[in-house]
């Protein structure tokens, strides 16, 4: 085997999933058709729950450094913002960061970690057997137990691995432009719902438009200086006067998931998975929380401990958050195509500004921002509110943090009382499981509770109440860490 897993594409996905395999001990390759690393940036945010997975990693430091937190963004372009800041996270704002800063940070990590990332290598086809998968790249056959692609929306992994792709063809396209602005004022006076203004930071001011007149434009149509200039004049009254562009493209609302995220010993994450308008900035965010679902469980199936079942849970918990990212990109886009449409002018007016106001009642405005911002994600259904939800990043006694508890890739087995679990108890698990302690109080969701079991991506697998000191605590760690080693012989 020339490694255990073969990730296929080195975009903030397969980044972050190589990270994340090597920090779990697993022999990981890169392999990336491009030489050398993008110049130009397509996302620009990472929302809350994207920076607390970094911050899982030890990461965020080093993201927050070059990026600038915001409170607030928007969903359909809506003038009442979502409000980031209220919700229950230590990020609570989007880090406005161009995703050719995002990968080079990452790039880094996975650097640190040793992952051989092999740019100029293009993957042709890959063919699975019994034991592994072969993979064919630029004529070389290269051998991998499990191969995953995160070679973005037109993947050849996904096809040579026969997975559908089902969803709706592109409909409508929108514009960007990057320039080199003066105009200070520029961010105030574009337009609600026509432009969009975000600063890339270097003196780089990016304009996104969608433009009744050239929104049926295919996206392989290149965008020229002239026709984004006319856009800007028509929606804002000026073009602010952009020139000399430093990118112009044009991007389209293509929406299809992936009808499985494995198939045998092929499996899909990012843009390889779901593709979407980008509306709200959503896509990368959803690629780096698919690679912190992924990763701890293919390490747990390479090194032979995963419980029955355990590498299916990643179809099975992140398909349903790609089908509700596609959906609600779907409902941003009507919202911006209806109100282009002349038929529907005056409607799609009043409806955008319904939402709006319902965007300003504060229970409405969490449930979005909460979707949006991914801190609501909760994997499976159990009558236990926190039990598949994200676990807060409380205090640790033990730690300074849950977040910093998280930083080498393990379980952490989590106790709120006095008497909580000792290192010895969970002797069979050792390398799989970190003991640590908090105080109950710590956060309202813990009342009652006496014990939890956090998964290495941030998530309560099992919990334990009052008067169950420990609970089923060995069925539980069986049940997600996989047999004591004792019992499976390592
Ligand atoms: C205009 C625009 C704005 C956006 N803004 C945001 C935003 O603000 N926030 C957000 O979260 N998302 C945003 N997105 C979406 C975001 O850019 C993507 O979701 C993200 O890049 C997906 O990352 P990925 O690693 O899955 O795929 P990609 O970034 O597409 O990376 C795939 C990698 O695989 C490589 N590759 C492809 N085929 C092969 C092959 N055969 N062999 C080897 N390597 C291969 C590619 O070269 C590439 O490096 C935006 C998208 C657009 C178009």
């Amino acid at each position: 085997m020339d490694a255990d897993v073969i990730v296929v594409g080195a975009g903030p996905t397969g980044l972050m999933l190589a990270g994340e395999l090597a920090l779990a001990g697993v022999r990981v390759r890169v392999l990336e058709r491009r030489d050398s690393p993008q110049r130009d940036s397509r996302a620009l945010t990472l929302h809350p729950r994207s920076v607390e997975v970094l911050d899982q990693r030890g990461l965020a430091g080093a993201f927050l450094a070059v990026g600038k937190p915001v409170p607030g963004w928007h969903f359909a372009g809506l003038e009442t913002r979502l409000d980031f800041a209220a919700l229950d996270s230590s990020h609570g704002y989007t880090l406005f960061l161009a995703q050719a800063q995002t990968e080079r940070l990452l790039a880094g990590w996975v650097h640190s970690l040793g992952v051989p990332v092999s740019r100029g290598t293009t993957v042709s086809g890959l063919a699975q057997d019994d034991d592994g998968v072969e993979v064919t790249a630029d004529g070389t056959r290269l051998r991998a137990r499990y191969v995953v692609g995160c070679d973005g929306g037109r993947s050849i992994v996904r096809e040579a691995a026969g997975i559908e792709f089902p969803g709706t063809a592109e409909t409508l396209t929108g514009m960007l432009g990057d320039f080199a602005v003066i105009d200070g004022t520029i961010l105030h006076r574009a337009a609600p719902g026509g432009v969009l203004a975000v600063p890339l930071g270097d003196g780089i001011t990016r304009f996104v438009t969608v433009d009744a007149q050239r929104m049926r434009e295919p996206s392989s149509t290149p965008v020229t200086l002239e026709e984004l200039r006319s856009a800007l004049v028509r929606s804002c009254g000026t073009d602010f006067g952009v020139a000399e562009p430093r990118w112009l493209s044009r991007f389209g609302n293509a929406t299809r998931l992936a009808a499985r995220y494995r198939s045998g010993r092929v499996l899909l994450a990012g843009d390889a998975a779901h593709i979407h308008f980008p509306a709200a900035g959503q896509g990368l965010n959803t690629g780096l929380q698919d690679a912190a679902n992924l990763g701890w469980k293919l390490a747990a199936q390479v090194h032979g401990w995963a419980p029955d079942g355990l590498l299916d849970s990643y179809h099975d918990e992140r398909h349903p958050v790609g089908a509700a990212v596609t959906a609600n990109t779907e409902v941003q886009t009507l919202l911006l195509e209806l109100t282009q449409v002349a038929r529907y002018e005056r409607p799609a007016a009043a409806l955008r500004a319904l939402i709006n106001d319902l965007l300003g009642i504060e229970a409405a405005n969490r449930r979005i921002a909460g979707a949006v911002s991914g801190l609501d994600t909760r994997y499976g259904v159990s009558p236990e509110p926190l039990v598949g939800a994200r676990m807060p990043d409380i205090p640790l006694t033990t730690h300074t943090s849950v977040a910093e508890s998280l930083r080498g890739g393990t379980f952490v087995l989590l106790g709120l009382t006095g008497d909580g679990p000792a290192e010895n108890e969970v002797a069979g698990w050792a390398g799989r499981v970190t003991v640590a302690m908090a105080s109950d109080d710590a956060h309202p969701a813990l009342a009652g509770i006496t014990e939890i079991l956090i998964r290495p991506d941030g998530h309560v697998a099992w919990i334990s109440r009052n008067g169950q000191p420990g609970g089923d605590r060995p069925g539980a760690l069986t049940a997600w860490a996989g047999k004591a080693a004792t019992s499976i012989g390592v």
